[in-house]
């Protein structure tokens, strides 16, 4: 009995590896809007995903997101080198975000004074640029952690509708914690900007974890880094604030892939004990 038990188990062995070694990459995360995923493949493998060419790390990994508004289908496309490319469609799952419609507001409360809009467009210009950067960091690829803890005053996806006009959605969660708070970077990386003053998110820091995945931290009281400095996880890199348009004091904090929208508290977890 035990020979048998044992010889089963070999077999099954044998089989998971067999299947390991065939497939050309593993996956984590999910096909769903505002999901980030994280890859690992054979280097010298080319990765596409819907028709951009991912770089990959010196041992294989990659990174790409799906927006909050992604399409119903993506596109991963591998080739693993000497070999053919596979090339695979995907369903990604809607989510459900949390629409409210505010009627009756007095306009000026709807839309920014037209006297900011050259600021604005200035700004977000900006923060655009930084956007597009592809850098060889790897830090994407390590479990991120929360850089405050807190009650959780505002989730990834929401969006109003201010007089029939539906505003930008909420691209980011938002931690109640006072002015203030030591804020820590979330994973590892280089500040790809610092501004103390910007119109809509005041102190405002960027950090590239690397290969298009960045956090944005925003309504800083002090920014404590500065551009071009490298960063550990979990180090002091702001104290929290309500600077810009903030209600009240709390820490936003949004990812970005690129240009998509992804939602930070999904692809770091649960918050832990505060
Ligand atoms: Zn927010």
């Amino acid at each position: 009995m035990k020979t048998v038990r044992a010889w089963l188990t070999g077999l099954l062995l044998v089989g998971v590896s067999m299947a390991a070694s065939a497939a050309p990459y593993t996956l984590n995360g999910d096909w769903e809007q505002g999901s980030v995923l994280i890859g690992s493949t054979t280097p010298g493998t080319k990765v596409t995903f819907n028709g951009r060419l991912l770089t990959l790390t010196p041992d294989g990994k990659f990174v790409f997101a799906l927006d909050r508004d992604a399409p119903a289908t993506a596109e991963l496309r591998i080739k693993p080198p000497g070999e053919r490319e596979i090339v695979e469609q995907h369903d990604v799952a809607k989510r459900a975000w949390d629409i409210q419609p505010i009627d009756g507001l007095p306009p000026k409360l709807v839309n920014p004074p037209p006297e900011t809009e050259k600021r604005i467009a200035m700004e977000q210009a900006k923060i655009g640029a930084v956007k597009k950067r592809d850098t060889q960091i790897s830090d994407f690829a390590t479990p991120f952690t929360w850089p405050a803890t807190g009650r959780i005053s505002g989730v990834f996806g929401s969006q109003r509708i201010l007089n029939g006009t539906p505003k930008s959605p909420h691209y980011g969660v938002d931690v109640a914690v006072p002015i203030g708070t030591p804020v820590l970077a979330p994973a590892g990386g280089v500040v790809s900007l610092a501004e103390k003053d910007l119109y809509f998110t005041g102190g405002t820091l960027i950090i590239d974890h690397g290969h298009g995945l960045q956090s944005i931290l925003v309504h800083l009281s002090k920014l404590l880094v500065k551009p071009g400095q490298t960063v550990k996880q979990g180090e002091l890199v702001a104290e929290s604030g309500m600077t810009g348009r903030a209600t009240g004091p709390h820490l936003h904090w949004g990812l970005y892939w690129f240009d998509e929208h992804v939602d930070a508290q999904k692809f770091t977890g649960d918050m832990p004990a505060h």
